[in-house]
């Protein structure tokens, strides 16, 4: 039985989009606490990742993009040494400080590390507990509290650096995975499935394309009504796709006790979720699961859901 991968990295926690801000360096803490205080931990084989290159991020990322972030982070570090301001703003909810170049490479590159170690052999499955998350970053823009699309970048990594034919991006946050869906929309060897609360944030031009399964549903809808949809859109099309390996955008602000989103699901819907998965997966791609961190903003929850995906990913 190999181990479940576990990647972090103390850089994540010194992004930081000023007090209050609920896309916090706090998120990171609560889910290491809980791993601790569960004996979790213990049981996961912990790597320190090493960031994504300028090419690995070509991968999902415009070349301008990638350089306008180092310019801003040049810029904001000479406006502080000026007395400016130690944030500078990319859209309404969305800032940058000294560090968040830096953790958005490191984000990136756990999860392209996670995959070379799954694809590898040395790890089962393995989660990336980071932070900027990624799903709402598109190929020019950072938003929605994202900076680099972490699973876009590994899902694309796995395909043209490792030689893959087919994968899954499965995004299970409350909210659309934009960013991905622009990224991986009409690549066929990518089938993205998720669902996500609509109408709601972020109001982005959904893209038509064969590869996308997307379910919208109702705000106020329970875990149940989630699975029953899962079963009968999500699973035809991923049994019909047979990835060789499954990427995870795992946010957990559709939890019932997450006020950033209005869904009903609890951590036993988490759980069946992972199974669901892990059974495609073991079915079609010899167990391979990386899931990295989106949202999930209530952190007692957070914490809890983590650990009960995690669970399910490690077999405990
Ligand atoms: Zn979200």
């Amino acid at each position: 039985m190999k181990p479940t991968g576990y990647f972090t990295h103390p850089i994540c926690r010194k992004h930081d989009m000023g007090a209050g801000h609920p896309e916090c360096p706090d998120r990171l803490g609560a889910i290491e606490d809980r791993l601790l205080i569960t004996g979790l931990a213990d049981a996961l084989e912990r790597r320190e990742p090493s960031p994504a290159s300028q090419s690995e991020l070509e991968l999902a990322h415009s070349r301008s993009y990638i350089a306008s972030l180092r310019g801003m982070t040049d810029e904001l570090c000479e406006e502080i040494k000026a007395g400016g301001p130690d944030r500078l703003q990319l859209d309404p909810d969305t800032s940058i400080n000294v560090h968040t170049y830096q953790a958005a490479l490191m984000g990136a590159g756990a999860a392209l590390n996670a995959t070379d170690a799954v694809l590898a052999g040395e790890l089962q499955n393995a989660f990336c507990a980071v932070r900027p998350p990624g799903h709402h970053a598109c190929r020019d823009r950072a938003m929605g509290f994202c900076i680099f699309n972490h699973v876009a970048l590994a899902a694309k990594y796995a395909l043209d650096r490792h030689g893959l034919q087919r994968v899954a991006v499965i995004d299970f946050d409350v909210h659309h995975g934009n960013g991905t869906e622009e990224i991986v929309a009409g690549d066929p060897r990518i089938l993205m499935c998720s669902y996500y609360q609509h109408p709601f944030y972020p109001e982005w031009p959904h893209a038509e394309a064969d590869n996308l399964v997307n379910v919208p549903v109702p705000a106020y809808s329970k875990g149940m009504d989630v699975r029953e949809l899962i079963d009968s859109v999500w699973m035809p099309r991923l049994e019909a796709h047979r990835p060789e390996m499954i990427f995870i955008s795992a946010g957990f602000d559709a939890h019932r006790e997450d006020d950033m989103g209005q869904l009903g699901l609890v951590e036993q819907d988490y759980v069946w979720i992972t199974q669901r998965l892990k059974a495609v997966a073991d079915r079609h791609a010899q167990g391979r699961i990386v899931s990295v961190l989106e949202g999930g903003y209530n952190l007692s929850a957070l914490a809890r859901s983590v650990e009960a995906h995690v669970r399910v990913l490690a077999d405990l």
